[in-house]
């Protein structure tokens, strides 16, 4: 099961309520009074401030192929992609974007386009092959030559340090649900920090740890394929030491060294609006959302669970609440799509027992830890890649985050959207992609907005620079800016390209 159809299924599974006759009036009508589900705002002049950093992300995995070369050990994904039967259309990434050798070339583009921020990840298995151990001075001095070459051109490397591509060799001893991994990664952000900190001052440990721990070992969509709610919550604790640990061995090495993070972010809105729902999306909140972000801030995880925190189940000790806390420098989050949000028990008259939600448990029961169903509503338009467009979302979600959190520095580490849209040979070979234009056309200014209203974003990042891998859904979508073709890697730059570069150059939405 890829993503898109894990979010599909729990859309479907989670409300046969959503077939009912009168849903989408009962929904409308729950909804319309608040603030953030009704219209769209349709802005059109939306300004940036001065120094806004306009900026474009992509992840190690997805783009640079040389699967096993200058010494990379076996990751995860690698063992995934390569079991027949996990990827659709039965590809791999052992050359995906081929970006391992011509990254020199992607970021004449990224130039070009006049960006001013490249978030990229660092591959951990090029870096310590087994996971443990003394440095690849091979794995470094490639990193090294892209920071180089990044600086160069005057574009500010956002380094992420884990974008999912574990050591094979550290899943083969157990995983992230095994609390040794905290150190292993901390002890690699030290390398990185020590090798590379003269020059990366902008660090993330994780991208989407949520996803990282409960699609790889809740649900199992992803590798290592594990469907465990025990082993969900035992991984997440480890991420979250880990987060805490690595926060300290990049500051010790790098005297430069800011530390955030890039999680995956959906706004919540209730269903209806009965006390059950509101709390039930606020339980969405603390446990899609914020589950990485409380516990570096305050020490503790939020309310997310109906139950009282399994800190048993977790593998929870005593003083784990002062590894977890950290003093972030900023606060990195993506956003794809919103949630509407439901209280199973309400839903089904309090026995929630047999129904499958995005945070079931697959072994077939309901999860009766947080006792919620999440549905992507489809009320928007959908991109090709199946998700929802609600540009009104990322107002309410940054505003959201910065009110709660004091108004910390923001970046919005990815957004963007699936088109499969070609190079066109009637028009000398552009790719007229309209509809991301008009995704970010639509986005731009409720960012704007939020920013207006207080909110302190310095940075968004388009997701992708490149077409690539995406994950289980091999090369069947298209999130680039740039077009790639996959027979000769020859790239062309997307209409859209071309537009977020005029975006980038006058700091302002163009025409
Ligand atoms: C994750 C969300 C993320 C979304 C993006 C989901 O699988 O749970 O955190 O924002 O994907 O589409
Ligand atoms: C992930 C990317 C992925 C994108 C589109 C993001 O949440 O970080 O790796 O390609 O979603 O699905």
């Amino acid at each position: 099961m890829n993503r898109r159809e894990f979010l599909n299924q729990s859309a479907v599974l989670a409300g046969s309520a959503l077939a009912a006759p009168g849903h989408l009036a009962a929904l409308t009508a729950a909804t319309g009074a608040r603030p953030g589900i009704q219209e769209q705002h349709q802005g059109s002049t939306a300004n940036f401030p001065e120094g806004f950093l306009w900026g474009i992300a992509t992840s190690a995995f997805q783009v640079e192929g040389a699967w096993s070369e200058d010494g990379k050990g076996e990751s995860i994904w690698d063992r995934f992609a390569h079991t027949t039967g996990k990827i659709k259309g039965g590809t791999n990434a052992d050359v995906a974007c081929d970006h391992y050798h011509r990254y020199p070339q992607d970021i004449e583009i990224l130039k070009r386009i006049n960006q001013k921020s490249f978030r990229f990840s660092i591959a951990w298995p090029r870096i310590q092959p087994t996971g443990t151990g003394a440095p690849n001075a091979k794995g470094l001095d490639h990193y090294s030559r892209v920071v180089d070459k990044l600086m160069e051109a005057g574009i500010r490397p956002f380094c992420t340090l884990y974008h999912w591509d574990l050591p094979q060799a550290l899943e083969d001893r157990g995983g992230w649900p095994n609390r040794d991994l905290a150190g292993n990664f901390s002890d690699y952000a030290g390398i990185l920090a020590k090798h590379l900190g003269d020059r990366i001052t902008v660090w993330a440990p994780f991208n989407m740890p949520w996803t990282v721990a409960y699609l790889g070992y809740g649900n199992g969509a992803f590798p290592p394929g594990r469907a465990s709610y025990t082993d969900f919550l035992k991984a997440a604790h480890t991420l979250n030491l880990a987060q805490g640990q690595a926060f300290r061995s990049i500051k010790a090495a790098s005297s430069k060294a800011t530390v955030g993070s890039a999680y995956g972010m959906s706004p919540a809105y209730p269903k209806t609006e009965s006390e059950a729902d509101k709390a039930a999306a606020e339980r969405y909140h603390a446990f899609n959302n914020v589950y990485f972000l409380e516990t570096a801030l305050y020490g503790r995880y939020p309310k997310a669970f109906v139950v009282p925190t399994p800190y048993e189940e977790m593998g929870f000790r005593p003083g784990d609440e002062r590894i977890m806390q950290v003093p972030l420098d900023w606060i990195g989050f993506h956003f794809y799509t919103r949630r509407v949000v439901e209280d199973a028990r309400a839903a089904r008259g309090g026995n929630a027992g047999s129904l499958a939600t995005e945070t079931e448990d697959t072994a077939g029961g309901g999860d009766r830890w947080t006792q919620l169903i999440a549905a992507m509503p489809t009320e928007g338009p959908l991109t090709d890649g199946g998700l929802e467009i609600w540009p009104r979302s990322i107002y309410d979600l940054v505003t959201r985050i910065s009110r709660d959190y004091d108004h910390p520095i923001i970046e919005i580490t990815e957004s963007g959207c699936s088109y499969l849209d070609a190079p066109y040979a009637r028009e000398n070979g552009r790719v007229p992609d309209a509809r991301r234009i008009e995704f970010f056309r639509r986005e731009l200014p409720e960012l704007a907005r939020a920013i207006a209203d207080g909110a302190r974003v310095r940075a968004f990042h388009a997701w992708s620079l490149l077409d690539n891998f995406e994950w289980a859904d091999g090369y069947t979508e298209r999130y680039g800016l740039v077009y790639v073709d996959f027979r000769d890697q020859t790239r062309t730059v997307k209409d859209s390209g071309l537009w977020y570069g005029r975006v980038a150059a006058a700091n302002r939405l163009v025409e």
